[in-house]
């Protein structure tokens, strides 16, 4: 029996994709070059689509990489000579903070337990360089060169505001922002005239197989690559900003890529685009609603976040009763499947995606599932 798949990544796929792979293969896009105008073509369609789709402005580049592990690494290598900042909450933003303690960076860490979040308020804001409010609050300090966001973290279904990362930005203009975007994205709305990068994957809410990333990246995050690299530093040799970005321009990647991701990616780009993301947002709110009242209502379930402005609309984890294993069993005789806790929390908890995906009938027969006996 097919099962309908509420896992957080790799997810069910976008209802479309079946008829896309149809397509590609009768255009025989897994055996065209990718130094070919029929492939500069995929690409330049997948990043028009992109770029209509989550209000990407031309002083961005849209990038492909293997993954968005990939691009945590990328990101320090051609962003980062000495200082980065990051906020962690969970596993996913932790492998941030981590990769940058790999390629030997100064970092900064400011941490909150598992299952709470970040908002612009916890900051120390800094406006034309005087600073204000500081009691008890993070001041991001001066010498940081990049500060590292997660916008969902998917480990713990804990969101951070589209418009708190936008306000704490302007708060620090002169810093390189980048964030991952890699659960939330198109769902979470950036604004791009300040956000200097973002990047996802697009087996999670894009609802495609996995094994591409995609990296979105300003201007200045290619000069201060093109400093470092001026200075010596060692910015990536399969991949650095620089290269990435000048292939970019034909429309182009330095190796062989993934075309086919590419394809597909333009090809669900333009439906969700012809949805609308506006009515993509909705309906996520309005799914996410009924997930989370749910959780709040039902006996042997409550939501793990607390703070409902933290709650990720498009991850839902809940505690549960009885142990997750027993749950996701039953739910899975019922033809779907859920997704576990994450690390210790395997047993306690079950993580709901919410992607564009599902729709609302389906959330519907979940939760239904998801009764108690
Ligand atoms: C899944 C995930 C990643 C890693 O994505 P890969 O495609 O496995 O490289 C990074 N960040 C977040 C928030 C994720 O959910």
């Amino acid at each position: 029996m097919s099962q309908l798949y509420f896992t957080p990544g790799p997810a069910e796929l976008y209802p479309t994709v079946a008829q896309h792979i149809q397509t590609a293969l009768a255009e025989q896009v897994g055996s065209i070059s990718h130094r070919s105008a029929a492939f500069r073509k995929i690409y330049q369609h997948t990043d028009e689509q992109l770029r209509a789709l989550l209000n990407i402005p031309s002083s961005h580049a849209i990038l492909f990489t293997g993954s968005a592990t990939e691009i945590w690494e990328r990101v320090i290598q051609n962003c980062v000579e000495f200082e980065s900042f990051h906020c962690v909450n969970g596993s996913f933003s932790q492998k941030f903070y981590d990769t940058a303690n790999d390629l030997k960076k100064f970092t900064h860490l400011f941490e909150k337990p598992l299952g709470q979040g970040f908002d612009y308020d916890d900051f120390v804001k800094v406006t034309d360089g005087t600073t204000e409010d500081t009691s008890g609050k993070v001041k991001i300090p001066d010498y940081v060169e990049l500060v590292g966001l997660t916008a969902n973290e998917t480990s713990t279904g804990v969101q951070m505001r589209g418009v708190d990362i936008n306000k704490l930005k302007r708060s620090y203009r002169s810093k390189l922002f980048c964030v991952d975007m890699v659960s939330s994205a198109p769902y979470h709305s950036l604004d791009f005239e300040e956000v200097d990068s973002a990047f996802f994957s697009v087996q999670k809410s894009f609802g495609l197989p996995a094994g591409l990333g995609v990296w979105i990246v300003n201007e200045k995050c290619l000069a201060k690559a093109e400093s470092l690299k001026a200075k010596d530093n060692v910015i990536g040799s399969y991949h650095s900003l620089p290269s990435l970005w000048k292939n970019y321009k034909n429309f182009e990647t330095p190796e062989t890529p993934n075309v086919w991701n590419i394809y597909l990616l333009g090809k669900v780009a333009e439906d969700m685009n012809r949805v609308g993301i506006e009515t993509i947002r909705r309906e996520t709110d309005a799914k996410a609603k009924k997930i989370y009242d749910f959780l709040e209502k039902t006996e042997g379930y409550e939501p793990y976040v607390k703070n409902p402005d933290h709650r990720s609309p498009t991850v839902a984890v809940a505690n549960t009763i009885e142990s997750s294993k027993e749950l996701i069993e039953r739910i899975k005789k019922e033809g779907m499947i859920v997704g576990s806790g994450y690390g210790k929390a395997k047993d306690s908890q079950i993580r709901i995606a919410n992607f564009p995906a599902v729709s609302m009938e389906q959330v519907e027969r979940l939760l239904q599932a998801m009764k108690p006996v």
